[in-house]
């Protein structure tokens, strides 16, 4: 059994976070230390702690990751200048917390992808 992190407690509202949208299977909020004008992380509600566990059965709540990052950076104003939305896995990927998560990352030039 994986070992949840301070993710789960945000997506049951146990401890505070600006959640911008959520619905049965992924929750969404603003990134605690933003590293852009928008930074924001989308969650599967569900525990899949890294990408390395992703399995048929979570289709579903990854899918709805990109569809939730589509609205909200529509809703941001950052959709026709563009954005990155970035999934970071284990320790040369610089994850940090073990519940898979997207970033939805814009509102400035973000230059190269590996820089
Ligand atoms: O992809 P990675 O695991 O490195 O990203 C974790 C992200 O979660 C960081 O950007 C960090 O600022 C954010 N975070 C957060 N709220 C917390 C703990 C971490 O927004 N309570």
């Amino acid at each position: 059994m994986a070992q949840e992190t301070i993710f789960s407690k945000i997506i049951r509202r146990e401890i505070p976070a600006d959640v911008l949208y959520q619905d049965e299977l992924v929750t969404a909020f603003r990134d605690i230390h933003p590293r852009a004008p928008t930074h924001i992380l989308i969650v599967p509600n569900v525990l899949i702690p890294t990408a390395n566990d992703v399995a048929a059965e979570h289709e579903a709540a990854l899918g709805r990751l990109f569809t939730v990052a589509r609205k909200l950076a529509a809703e941001a104003g950052i959709a026709e200048n563009g954005y990155r939305l970035i999934v970071n896995c284990n320790q040369h990927g610089g994850q940090e917390v073990f519940h898979i998560h997207m970033h939805l990352v814009g509102g400035k030039a973000l230059g190269p992808m590996l820089a």
